[in-house]
């Protein structure tokens, strides 16, 4: 079967100063299995799981296929964070790793002990592309004085030079409790989340200036027009969009808020910002509802993502039962990085635990 690759153009800021030069990176685009080998992978995956002494566990931005799998086999589906944390308290001695690199490298630094493997090592994300780790010390080394808070989007390499590492529903309650310590922070690498943060909190931040490919794409004016179409819609926005779109959100959160704030909700239609992955959950848990897409199209669109990341969409069914069978695409993360990479992540944890938010509802993209 021939590999196809797409290109992608993502930002990649000038020492996170100014926004930004475009670099170039690509995604293989993955083959819908038919539906009579899609269900002799699943059980070849079911029996090799076992076998191998290993769990699935898949992000909400990955395919259906996935998603399911994952949690008919006793895995789980969920953000980056809960997925390691997962991998760490379930017994298997195997993780496998439906998402992009830096949740497999995520898996390993907190479960340095354990075999972490992916479906393809090659599934980037353009957060942690656009900010190489050279690049980033140099900008931290400029601004000693500043509590480096970096996202989860992040390298392992990147995360060891920072003194925190949050999602983006600790986000605002770790960034307040550094105000009153009377820091000054230095946000890496997402610009909008950045900027949501700066607003809400009102703290001095000097931000990095990444973007998600696939939340920098959705359109203000045409989410207006959405709205006046379907005038009863809860609008559900991920703060990694742009700050137009998220001043027209309804609820702004991670992942897990969101799907729970359609949960909780009353109405029955939502307009959603983030990843058209997460529609498989929503309307799994809330079968009664309509979920729509946020727009990506309009003046200035060029669709790279079209709400959909073309890195998450790498996993998939044959590559997965693959790395089962062979063993490749295994995660590898200098143990020394590791180590330092794990500290701020454990003081992220540290915190929720404190103010008593549950990991289970610490999501980011
Ligand atoms: S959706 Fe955006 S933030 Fe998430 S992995 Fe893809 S590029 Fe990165």
């Amino acid at each position: 079967m021939s590999e196809q690759k797409i290109s992608i153009a993502y930002d990649h800021p000038d020492a996170g100063q100014t926004c930004c030069s475009t670099a170039q990176a690509w995604a293989r685009t993955p083959q819908e299995p038919a539906a009579d080998e899609k269900a002799e992978l699943i059980s070849r995956i079911k029996r090799l799981l076992k076998e191998q002494d290993a769990v699935l566990v898949a992000h909400y931005y990955v395919h259906p296929d996935l998603q399911d799998l994952a949690e008919a086999t006793g895995g789980i589906v969920s953000d980056s964070l809960d997925m390691a944390n997962f991998g760490h308290q379930h017994p298997a001695k195997t993780i496998v790793v439906a998402g992009v690199r830096f949740m497999g490298e995520t898996a390993k630094i907190l479960n340095p002990e354990k075999r972490v493997l992916m479906p393809d090592l090659e599934a980037e994300c353009s957060l942690d592309l656009g900010c190489p780790v050279d690049e980033f010390a140099a900008f931290c080394d400029g601004h000693p004085d500043r509590t480096v808070v970096v996202y989860a989007n992040t390298s392992a390499a990147v995360k060891a030079r920072a003194d925190w590492m949050v999602t983006s529903s600790i986000a605002l309650p770790v960034v307040r409790h550094l105000m009153e310590q009377g820091r000054k922070i230095l946000w890496a690498p997402d610009r909008h989340l950045g900027s949501y943060v700066q607003e809400q909190t009102g703290a001095d931040m000097l931000l990095w200036q990444g973007s998600c490919i696939v939340h920098d794409e959705y359109k203000a004016k045409e989410l207006i027009e959405m709205k006046a179409a379907h005038p009863g819609a809860l609008v559900l926005v991920h703060p990694e969009s742009p700050r137009a779109v998220v001043k027209l959100a309804d609820v702004v959160g991670s992942t897990t808020q969101l799907i729970s704030a359609a949960q909780k909700s009353v109405a029955q239609e939502f307009i959603v910002a983030t990843d058209n992955g997460i529609l498989h959950k929503m309307r799994t848990l809330c079968p009664d509802k309509v979920f729509l897409e946020a727009p990506t199209a309009g003046a200035g669109a060029n669709c790279t993502s079209c709400s959909h990341c073309p890195w998450m969409a790498m996993n998939g069914l044959r590559n997965l039962a693959e790395v089962l069978e062979n063993g490749r695409n295994e995660v590898h993360v200098d143990p020394a990085i590791g180590l330092r990479a794990k500290q701020p992540i454990e003081k992220m944890l540290e915190f929720a635990r404190q103010i008593k938010l549950p990991t289970r509802g610490i999501g980011n993209a």
